[in-house]
């Protein structure tokens, strides 16, 4: 349902050593001379994060940063928009202390720090290390607070869950390199992060001091931290592995969430072709959300991780006629979101709409739905949310999927024209000679591409026009980015 916005990816720099080699004598002796002459381009800074997780049972988290590398005059520490000073949250920064670090391993002065809206600045860096300590305590924001974002760094039982963004303070304005994060949890409490351990020592991991290596800020930024009462359960998907974790009481079984899990993932991985991550990771836990308004169950998806907010209440029956479709949904979103980046609010209307699209299908092809009972479930959406819309026809489709914050009807609307036109440019495509399955072509089309570039309205078409043959453009500026209304479609089943 949501998806959560992340800061670019951080860039690397190309290598183009290999050039000069070819440029000849001359240049060669240009080069070296310049080098002294020119100065170095700064060098990527690395960051490590020592997370304490000794107090976590009371909501806090205290972390050790490390910036190591070429500083420069006065640092910016900054979170994402909303973390900082935005209590709303239950995210609460605080520093506890700035130091130079010596390179004989001993701490140096203290450092003046400064406050700004996101962050902190420190004014004057004497060297090439710093070690900036700061505590981040989490408390529940209550039932009343509606927009489920600001649910999800939270206590869990004897812990806490966090994600990436809202506790990883990041240096602004300075390329980053390596990234380590390493968790002080002496107390041996079941820790889930989304990341394979790599050993701290020759002689192996250490369980109670694992460092773990994120790809890039993006990565950490993606990560859903959760230590406390887990139970953890892990299974095999084909390239993937599926962890599990709840500190919650349930009506059902940890295992029969597991099963559903993998056949999930088994359903999709087999679409796909491949997994998008090696772990995929759900954390379930109880819906913190109360008051009419509230949905039953809210899923979130950050990177290859899923936070699933379930009514305590749920029944067996419940998990698999409706949980599962929120389950399909976010999982599937590790390919289309994630592995095809979402970022374009232009875009969002083919993210949502076939996902939601395809979570039935692959709950059909996993058999978890029966094939009449996933049409009925798509039918009735598109008779309540488009066709019986009061927006059809006054909005497009991808306006309205693109206001994410929009009036509850917009945001329906948007979703259900979502799949709607999904699933009628599906038709269109095999009406006009294209093969049977031409949407599936398309997505598996895109994830192969294996871009870092984010999905846009034109590699929408492009790529529809690479597997089909057929040009959509213009069949998308009438029922998608125009208002003009659907005739009456069957999504396929
Ligand atoms: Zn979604």
């Amino acid at each position: 349902m949501a998806r959560l916005t992340q800061p670019a990816r951080n860039r690397s720099v190309g290598n183009t050593f290999g050039r000069f080699l070819l440029l000849g004598f001359l240049i060669a002796i240009f080069a070296a001379a310049s080098w002294y002459a020119v100065p170095r381009p700064p060098q990527p800074v690395t960051l490590t994060y020592e997370l304490d997780l000794a107090h976590a049972a009371r909501g806090e988290l205290t972390i050790c940063m490390v910036v190591d590398g070429d500083l420069p005059e006065s640092l910016e520490l900054a979170f994402p928009p909303g973390v900082f000073g935005d209590r709303r949250n239950g995210v609460t920064p605080s520093i506890t202390s700035a130091h130079a670090l010596l390179r004989n391993g001993r701490i140096g002065d203290s450092l003046p720090v400064s406050v700004t809206v996101d962050g902190w600045r420190l004014p004057l860096l004497p060297g090439e290390r710093i070690g900036f300590t700061y505590r981040i305590d989490l408390a529940s924001v209550g039932q009343l607070e509606q927009d489920i974002r600001k649910h999800i760094s939270a206590p869990v039982v004897g812990g806490l869950r966090a994600v990436g963004f809202e506790v990883f303070l990041q240096p602004r304005g300075v390329q980053v390199g390596d990234i380590s994060v390493n968790f002080r949890n002496g107390g041996g409490m079941p820790l889930v992060v989304p990341w394979n351990a790599g050993p701290i020592t020759d002689d192996g991991p250490v369980p109670a001091n694992l460092l773990y290596h994120p790809r890039d800020q993006r990565d950490l930024n993606n990560s859903l931290i959760a230590c406390g009462d887990l139970r953890i359960a892990t299974a095999e998907a084909g390239d993937s592995l599926i962890r599990f974790a709840t500190a919650d009481r349930w009506l059902f079984a940890d295992r029969d969430v597991l099963q559903l899990l993998q056949r999930i993932a088994r359903a999709e991985i087999a679409f796909f072709g491949t997994a998008p991550e090696p772990l995929i990771t759900c954390l379930l836990a109880a819906n913190p959300v109360g008051g009419a308004e509230r949905f039953d169950t809210y899923g979130v998806h950050t990177g290859s991780s899923i936070l699933l907010l379930l009514d305590a209440q749920t029944t067996y029956a419940d998990l698999n006629e409706s949980a599962a479709s929120v389950l399909a949904h976010e999982m599937f979103h590790g390919w289309l979101g994630e592995a095809i980046r979402q970022v374009d609010p232009a875009t969002l209307w083919f993210t949502e709409g076939a996902t939601t699209l395809y979570a039935a299908r692959m709950l059909v092809a996993a058999n978890v739905w029966s094939p009449p009972y996933g049409r009925q479930m798509l039918e009735a959406r598109l008779a309540r949310d488009y066709y019986g819309s009061t927006r059809l026809g006054q909005i497009s489709v991808a306006a309205a999927a693109a206001q994410v914050m929009a009036d509850p009807e917009t945001v329906r609307f948007g979703y259900a024209g979502g799949v709607a036109v999904c699933a009628a440019l599906e038709h269109s495509l095999i009406a006009q000679g294209s093969c049977g399955d031409p949407l599936g072509e398309l997505l598996r089309y895109l994830y192969n591409q294996g871009s870092d570039a984010p999905l846009t309205r034109a590699g929408i078409v492009a790529a529809a026009l690479a597997v089909t043959g057929i040009e959509c453009g213009t069949w998308l500026d009438h029922y998608v980015y125009g208002t003009e209304p659907l005739p009456s479609i069957e999504p396929m089943i």
